[in-house]
C-alpha cells in the first residue's frame, strides 16, 4: 500500500503514519519525490485497509498496489527516476552512453580506449575488473589492480566508471573504486548480492538475465530497493532464444514495456544483444527510437587482440559515427545529447 501525504505535511504526522504502520510488524518506505511525500507500506502478506491510514491527519490518500514489484513500480512513483552521477544524469532528458571495453587488460589498453571514447562523446566509461565467463579457463579479470586502473581513468578523463562487481566481496571494492556497481546477467538472481548492493550507497546497473521475463527483472530491482538503495537503473542486454544468427535476441520490447510499469530508468547493451560489431550500431540506434534512457557498447582498440568478448567490440572509429547518428536522433526522441 501506498500513503500519500497531503502538501505542507508536517514531520510529526509523517513520523505518526511510520509509527503506525512499524506497529503493524510491516516496513516503512519514504518514497523520494519531487512532488509529494509518500510512504511505501511493503512487507505485509495480506492487502490493508486504506480506512485505518486515510483517517489519520496529514494522510491524503491510501492506495492498493496491485503489483508484486511495489517500490520500483509506477503505482508507488509516477514520476521517472533520475539518477545523479557525479553529476551526470541517467533517466532524465540527457541520454547516457556508457562505453569502454569488455575487460580491464592492462593501464594504457583501458587508458587509450577511454581517451578515444570520452573525444567521441561517451559520458561513463565501462570496463570489467571481475569477469563472469562461461570457461573457467578464459580470462577472469584483474581484480582490484583492474580496479585501479579504473580509478586512474576517471582521473585522467573525468569519466565516471561503471563495473561488474560478482560477489559481496567484490563489491566492497567496487564501491571503493568505481561510480556504478553492475550486476551482470548472469547474477541477476544472485539474490545475497542483490541485497548487498541495496545496501550501497553506489547506483547499481542491473542487467537483465539471459532467460528472465520483465517481471522477473523488476522483481530483482525490488530486491535492491527493498534494503534502501533505489538508484536502479535496468539494463536490456539480449536474451536467448531459438533465434541462431546473434548471440542474443535483443528484446527492445521490454523499453516501452518497463517504462510503463516502473520509474526506473532503462538502457540497452547491443553489444551483448548481438554478439557482432557490426549489428551493435543499427540496435543501439533503434534502441534510442523505443526510448531507452542510454546504451552500454563495448569498444577496443585493438578487437583481435582483446581478452574477451573481441568480436562484438566497436573500433573507435563506427563508435564515433554511431555517437554521431545518435546525436542527430536525440530531438526527435525529445532527449539531448
Ligand atoms: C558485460 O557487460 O561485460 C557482461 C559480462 O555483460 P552480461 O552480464 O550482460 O553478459
Ligand atoms: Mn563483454
Amino acid at each position: 500500500m501506498l500513503i500519500v501525504m497531503e502538501k505542507g505535511v508536517t514531520e510529526k504526522e509523517i513520523s505518526a503514519v511510520v509509527q503506525k504502520i512499524e506497529r503493524l510488524g510491516f516496513k516503512a518506505n519514504p518514497i523520494p519525490g519531487a512532488q509529494r511525500v509518500a510512504i511505501g507500506i511493503t512487507g505485509n502478506q495480506t492487502p490493508l485497509d486504506p480506512e485505518e491510514f486515510e483517517s489519520m491527519p496529514g494522510v491524503k490518500e491510501a492506495i492498493r498496489v496491485t503489483k508484486p514489484y511495489k517500490l520500483v513500480g509506477r503505482e508507488m512513483k509516477g514520476e521517472d527516476t533520475v539518477i545523479d552521477v557525479r553529476g551526470r544524469e541517467i533517466g532524465g532528458k540527457r541520454l547516457a552512453v556508457i562505453a569502454g571495453p569488455c575487460a580491464v587488460e592492462n593501464e594504457d589498453q583501458a587508458l587509450s580506449i577511454a581517451e578515444l571514447v570520452a573525444k567521441a562523446g561517451a559520458n561513463f566509461f565501462r570496463g570489467g575488473a571481475y569477469k563472469p565467463r562461461t570457461s573457467p579457463y578464459s580470462f577472469q579479470g584483474l581484480g582490484e589492480p583492474g580496479l585501479k586502473i579504473l580509478a586512474t581513468v576517471r582521473e585522467k578523463t573525468g569519466l565516471p566508471i561503471v563495473t561488474e562487481a560478482m560477489d559481496p566481496e567484490s563489491v566492497s571494492l567496487v564501491e571503493e573504486y568505481a561510480d556504478v556497481i553492475q550486476i551482470g546477467a548472469r547474477n541477476m538472481q544472485n539474490f545475497s548480492l542483490l541485497k548487498r548492493v541495496g545496501k550501497s550507497k553506489l547506483p547499481v546497473f542491473l542487467k537483465r538475465g539471459i532467460s528472465a521475463t520483465m517481471d522477473e527483472l523488476l522483481m530483482s530491482a525490488e530486491y535492491v530497493a527493498a534494503e534502501g538503495n533505489y538508484r536502479i537503473m535496468l539494463c536490456e542486454r539480449g536474451v536467448r532464444t531459438f533465434a541462431d544468427h546473434a548471440r542474443n535476441t535483443l528484446d527492445l520490447s521490454v523499453v516501452p514495456a518497463v517504462k510503463h510499469l516502473s520509474h526506473l530508468p532503462i538502457l540497452v547493451d547491443p553489444s551483448h544483444g548481438t554478439g557482432r560489431r557490426d549489428r551493435v550500431a543499427p540496435m543501439a540506434r533503434a534502441a534510442v527510437a523505443v526510448g531507452a534512457d542510454g546504451i552500454m557498447v563495448e569498444v577496443h582498440d585493438h578487437p583481435e587482440r582483446a581478452l574477451s568478448d573481441g568480436p562484438q567490440a566497436m573500433y573507435p572509429e563506427q563508435f564515433a559515427e554511431l555517437i554521431h547518428d545518435i546525436r542527430a536522433m536525440a530531438p526527435l526522441v525529445s532527449r539531448t545529447f
